[in-house]
């Protein structure tokens, strides 16, 4: 495996192409603090909503205690605290590419 040869940045898309991950487990699995994590996926975002044949994909943020889900929210953070009920409980965003799985056809 070549995986040290791809940048932070390049491994996030890889990670997330087809399925969707937290920026928890990026971290655990790329070994970089999450915010760094949180940094590219910004990055990720802007240059995957250019490219025509990618999509980006938010699962959002959701209560785990009265499942409110946090579906206005864009930034990619975790938010702290439930508006509905308080809770702090809250699962954190997952992200991933759709991308068509044979380009040419
Ligand atoms: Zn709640």
């Amino acid at each position: 495996m070549t995986a040290e040869e791809l940048t932070v940045r390049q491994r996030i898309v890889q990670e997330i192409t087809g399925t969707l991950r937290s920026s928890r487990q990026l971290a655990e699995l790329i070994r970089v603090p999450e915010r760094e994590i949180e940094d590219h996926l910004t990055h990720i975002v802007k240059s995957v909503s250019r490219d025509r044949t990618r999509r980006f994909v938010l699962d959002p943020s959701a209560c785990q205690r009265c499942g409110f889900v946090f579906r206005e929210r864009s930034r990619l953070r975790r938010p702290s605290r439930c508006p509905r009920c308080r809770s702090e409980n809250i699962s954190p965003p997952r992200f991933g590419i759709e991308a068509p799985s044979s380009p040419r056809g």
